[in-house]
C-alpha cells in the first residue's frame, strides 16, 4: 500500500485537515507539557493577551485557557480546525476568553506589540523556525514570552532512512544547540527547552489516529490516495518507534529582548 518516496507535501490540504478535524489533537503535545511550558513564564498580568498559531482544533489552547486569564486568539488556515475550536470553546463556556480565526501564520492581521505570549505547538515548521521567531516578535511586547514545540535532532549523526524523512518534512530541522542559537540570534532570551516525553507521540498523536485511519479507509475504500496517505501516516508511527532516541518535539521558550 505504501510507497516509501511519498512525501506530506504530495497530499491535498483538505485530506489532512478532513483526518486530522476527527482527532482531539493534530500534532504530538499533551495538557502535562502545555502546563510545563507555561510554568517558565513569568509576570502574568490579568490582562494577558495570548497568540496560539497554528492551533488546530485547539487542543493545547483550552488548556491555555483554562489555567491563565486573559485572552486568547487561535490561528489557523483550516476552516474546519476553528469552527471545531469555537464550537468547543462554547461548549466549556470559555468563548468569551477564547476565538479562532481563520488565518495564515505568515500574514497576521495583528499589531505590533500586541501581545504578551505567543504560542504555538507543533506548527512553526510551516513558516520556518527561524522566518516563524523572527516574523512573530514584532507582534510581542517587549518582554513578551515566546513558547513553540518544533521538530528537532536529539543526535548529531542519523540513521539515512530517518535523515530523509525528516529533510523532505522539515527541510531546516536542526539540532537543540543550533535551535537555540536561532532563537537567542532572533533577539529572545532563551528561557528554556524541554523535550516532549514519548506519550505526547504514543499516546496522543499515534494512538487515537489508528481508529481514524480504519473510518477514513472504510469511507474511501478503494480511494489510491487516500490509502497512501493512511500509509504515510502509519509510516510516520513506524518510525518514530524505530528512531525514537534520534529526534522529538522539543519546547522552546524564549523572552523578547
Ligand atoms: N497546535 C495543534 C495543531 C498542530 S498541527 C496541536 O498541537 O494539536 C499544525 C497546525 O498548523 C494545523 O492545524 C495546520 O492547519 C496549521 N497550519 C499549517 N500551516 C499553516 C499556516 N500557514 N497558517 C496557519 N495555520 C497553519
Amino acid at each position: 500500500m505504501e510507497n516509501p518516496q511519498t512525501s506530506i507535501h504530495d497530499f491535498d490540504l483538505n485530506l489532512i485537515c478532513e483526518y486530522f478535524a476527527g482527532l482531539e489533537r493534530q500534532g504530538p503535545g499533551s495538557p502535562e507539557s502545555t502546563i510545563k511550558a507555561l510554568s517558565f513564564i513569568d509576570n502574568f498580568s490579568n490582562e494577558l493577551k495570548i497568540a496560539d498559531l497554528g492551533c488546530g482544533t485547539g487542543g493545547q489552547t483550552i488548556v491555555l485557557a483554562q489555567n491563565t486569564t486573559g485572552n486568547i486568539i487561535g490561528v489557523d488556515r483550516c476552516p474546519v480546525f476553528i469552527d471545531i475550536f469555537n464550537s468547543n470553546a462554547k461548549k466549556l463556556n470559555l468563548q468569551d476568553r477564547m476565538k479562532g480565526i481563520v488565518c495564515s501564520m505568515d500574514n497576521l492581521p495583528f499589531q505590533n506589540g500586541e501581545f504578551d505570549l505567543i504560542w504555538s505547538e507543533g506548527a512553526i515548521a510551516n513558516i520556518g523556525f527561524e522566518k516563524g521567531l523572527n516574523y512573530w516578535k514584532d507582534f510581542l511586547k517587549k518582554n513578551g514570552y515566546i513558547a513553540v514545540t518544533y521538530e528537532s535532532w536529539f543526535t548529531n549523526e542519523r540513521p539515512t532512512e530517518i535523515e530523509k524523512w525528516w529533510l523532505d518534512a522539515v527541510p531546516e530541522i536542526g539540532t537543540i544547540g543550533q535551535n537555540i542559537l536561532i532563537m537567542q540570534k532572533a533577539g529572545y532570551v532563551p528561557v528554556a527547552a524541554f523535550t516532549l516525553p514519548e506519550n505526547c507521540w504514543i499516546d496522543n498523536y499515534f494512538i487515537p489516529q489508528k481508529v481514524r485511519q480504519e473510518e477514513f479507509l472504510r469511507k474511501y475504500a478503494g480511494n489510491k490516495t487516500v490509502e497512501d496517505f493512511i500509509g504515510f501516516m502509519r509510516r510516520e508511527a513506524e518510525l518514530y518507534s524505530k528512531y525514537k532516541q534520534n529526534y522529538g518535539y522539543v519546547f522552546y521558550i524564549g523572552k523578547k529582548i
